[in-house]
Parts: structure tokens; C-alpha cells; sequence
């Protein structure tokens, strides 16, 4: 049985993909250090054999017993507001967390996938933007903790490509949302179904006439698992180009779920990027893979997603720091 590494495992995409790779019968070792990450999210997986899971930071050395086929490195603080609150951590796991696994996938002769992201690109100057594109980035501003670990990761990793012959990988993830992302972690899409669900008005930052594109989880990890198969090691997106302006998406959960909310004009974060949409061109060509999940649909799973938490979890706030 093949040996898979998944660091991150506790958070979001990171479980996602612990389940997708059980699935695929691969045993999992599930890496994670919690500050963003709930075991929560791994609940179901208490009785599974064939997956284990390690509490460790892999900002510190790191070591795994026996063969291992593949790492995958998903590890990182992935809202703004957790980069304004551990803005160091950030940084180290995007850098020094990516040589600690770089050196393990070494060490075992194993595949090597990191999630970069669609933050490489900043706030962009081309639309829809393409893997050609190399961006506009603020390296000091309060996002920059991100991209800028992001961009070293996906430069670190080439250089182990290129000198050690490693064979990795390059996700350039756009925004992703479904069921297991944080309530509380003041992301779009949690922190208006959240706002729904308590009967408060939907805080749009901005005039909400900057635009993102959302996918939905499962299509993400089927492009994941199509692209860790595919002999390609430079950047791919992988994203749902479906584009829309916040304004427009706050008044279509509205409509969706039927709610009474109003809309409430808030300060537009530093740095926010006025427009994100992948051209996914590339993903298709190689992978033959491109969304499915229609934003309704990838909705509703994850509306029902957070019906389901208890009202003490429904309470519990986002706090962004910078409005
Ligand atoms: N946003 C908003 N209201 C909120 C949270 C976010 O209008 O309560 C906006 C935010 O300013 C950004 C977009 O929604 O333009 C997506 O924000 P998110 O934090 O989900 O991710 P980003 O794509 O900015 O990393």
C-alpha cells in the first residue's frame, strides 16, 4: 500500500483531501499543528485504519517512519484575518515548512505537490489571470505574509525540481469554499451564511464591486488528484472561473436562502484585490478537468454544512481586526 503525506490535514482542504486519498486506498499520514486546523474535521476518520494523524509543526524538523510515495504540503494559515493574527506563522510554514518537506520528499524519493495559490498574482493587472501572468504584489502589506511565503514555496520547489530532480507539483489554488471551512474565519462565504443564519445584515467591504470566483471543494480536489497524476511541474490554476462581483453574491445567498438580511457597507481591507478570476485554460488542456459543481448547488451543500453546527458555534464571531 502506497504511503501518503498530507500536512494540513486538519483544515479545510486538507481533510478534503485526507478522504479523497482514503478513497483511493492509499494509508494517510495526516500532519497538522492545529492553530487553524480542528481535529473536528477528522472525526469520522477515528476508526480508519489506514490513516494516522500527527500533531507537529512542520516549521521544525520533520520525519515520517517508512516509505512514503507522495507529501502533500496544504499546511498554512489561508483566510487575511489569520495572516494579521499570526502573520510569522504564516511566513514559516509557507518557507521553512516547505524546505523541511522538500528535504523529506528527498529523503524518501517521494512526489511533491504544494498548494500555492491565486495571492501570487496580488492584486492583478491582467484578467482573467493565466500562469503567465507573474503579478502585482505588495510584499509589505498585510496580505504580503501570504503571498509572498507562497511565492517562495513555489520557488523553493522548482529549485528542488530542477536541481534535486524532484518530481512536484504547483496548485494554484483560487478561492475554494464547502463544507468544514471555519465559521469564524472571516472569509466571504462563511462569514455570510454565518451572518444569514444569525439574522444580521451581510457586511459587504468596499462598494462589493470587486469581483472573486468561487469553487466548490470536490471539484478542486478532483483537479488536485488529475494534476498530481499528470507529468507537469510548473504552476497550474485551479479554479472555477465563474466570476462575480461580492454585491452581487451577497444578494444572490439573500435570494437563495429566502433570508431578511440587509446589506451593510463596511471599509474595504488593505490590499484587497479588486478582481480574481482564474483562465483555466492550461488545467484543461492537461488535465481535461474543469469545474462541474454549479455555485447553487456548491451553496446548498455548504449552507447545510453550517445548519448543522450547534447555536454556541453559530455565535461565535469573526473578528477582523482591521475594520
Ligand atoms: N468580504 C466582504 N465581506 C466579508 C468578508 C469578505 O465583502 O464579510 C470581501 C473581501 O473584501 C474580498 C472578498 O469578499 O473582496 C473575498 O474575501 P475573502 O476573505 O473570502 O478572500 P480573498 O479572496 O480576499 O482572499
Amino acid at each position: 500500500m502506497k504511503t501518503i503525506v498530507i500536512t494540513g490535514a486538519a483544515g479545510f482542504l486538507g481533510s478534503h483531501l485526507v478522504d479523497r486519498m482514503l478513497a483511493e486506498e492509499y494509508r494517510v499520514i495526516g500532519i497538522d499543528n492545529l492553530i487553524t486546523g480542528d481535529l473536528k474535521n477528522l472525526e469520522h476518520l477515528k476508526s480508519e485504519e489506514r490513516f494516522e494523524f500527527v500533531e507537529h509543526d512542520v516549521t521544525t524538523f520533520t520525519s515520517v517512519a517508512g516509505g512514503v510515495s507522495c507529501i502533500l504540503h496544504f499546511a498554512s494559515p489561508a483566510s487575511p484575518i489569520d495572516y494579521l493574527k499570526i502573520p510569522i506563522q504564516t511566513l514559516k510554514v509557507g518557507s521553512l515548512g516547505t524546505h523541511n518537506l522538500l528535504g523529506l520528499a528527498k529523503a524518501k524519493n517521494a512526489k511533491f505537490m504544494i498548494a500555492s495559490t491565486s495571492e501570487v498574482y496580488g492584486d492583478p493587472l491582467e484578467h482573467p489571470q493565466s500562469e503567465s501572468y507573474y503579478g502585482n504584489v505588495n510584499s509589505i502589506g498585510p496580505r504580503g505574509v501570504y503571498d509572498e511565503a507562497k511565492r517562495f514555496q513555489e520557488s523553493m520547489t522548482m529549485a528542488y525540481h530542477r536541481v534535486h530532480k524532484l518530481d512536484t507539483r504547483i496548485a494554484r489554488i483560487f478561492n475554494t469554499y464547502g463544507p468544514r471551512m471555519r465559521l469564524n474565519d472571516g472569509r466571504v462565504i462563511p462569514a455570510f451564511i454565518g451572518q444569514i443564519l444569525r439574522e444580521e445584515p451581510l457586511t459587504v467591504f468596499g462598494k462589493g464591486d470587486q469581483t472573486r470566483s468561487f469553487c466548490f471543494v470536490d471539484d478542486l480536489v478532483e483537479g488536485i488528484v488529475r494534476l498530481l497524476a499528470a507529468e507537469y511541474h510548473l504552476p497550474v490554476n485551479l479554479g472555477n472561473p465563474d466570476e462575480t462581483t461580492i454585491l452581487e453574491f451577497a444578494q444572490e445567498l439573500i435570494g437563495l436562502t429566502g433570508s431578511k438580511s440587509e446589506i451593510l457597507f463596511k471599509l474595504l481591507p488593505e490590499d484587497d484585490p479588486l478582481q480574481r478570476q482564474p483562465d483555466i485554460k492550461l488545467a484543461k488542456e492537461l488535465l481535461g478537468w474543469e469545474p462541474h459543481i454549479t455555485r447553487r448547488e456548491g451553496l446548498e451543500k455548504t449552507i447545510a454544512y453550517f445548519k448543522r453546527l450547534s447555536p454556541e458555534e453559530l455565535r461565535h464571531k469573526e473578528h477582523r481586526t482591521f475594520n
